[in-house]
């Protein structure tokens, strides 16, 4: 596996996604935060929630790699505690 950044921005959804960290939907017109990069050898984008990009901030490329979106939600629970 091999992952290189290539932009980071914060667009505003044009439509629905969801996010790659919680698995939760990233709704219209929100804002949130957008890596662009390749990965094995293919462009790949992910987008996050601002709240959850402000917890993996600091990850590990694998961290990001071992994410479980459902044990993820209850860590962003800790954190917003
Ligand atoms: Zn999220």
């Amino acid at each position: 596996m091999a992952y290189t950044p290539l932009t980071e921005s914060m667009p505003k959804a044009r439509k629905v996604h969801i996010c790659d960290t919680c698995g939760l939907e990233i709704k219209k017109g929100e804002i949130h935060h957008r890596f662009d990069g390749i990965y094995d050898g293919e462009f790949h984008t992910s987008r996050e929630h601002i709240k959850c990009h402000e917890i993996t901030k600091n990850w590990e490329e694998w961290e990001f790699e071992d994410n479980d979106p459902s044990e993820f939600r209850e860590l962003y629970l800790e954190v917003a505690k």
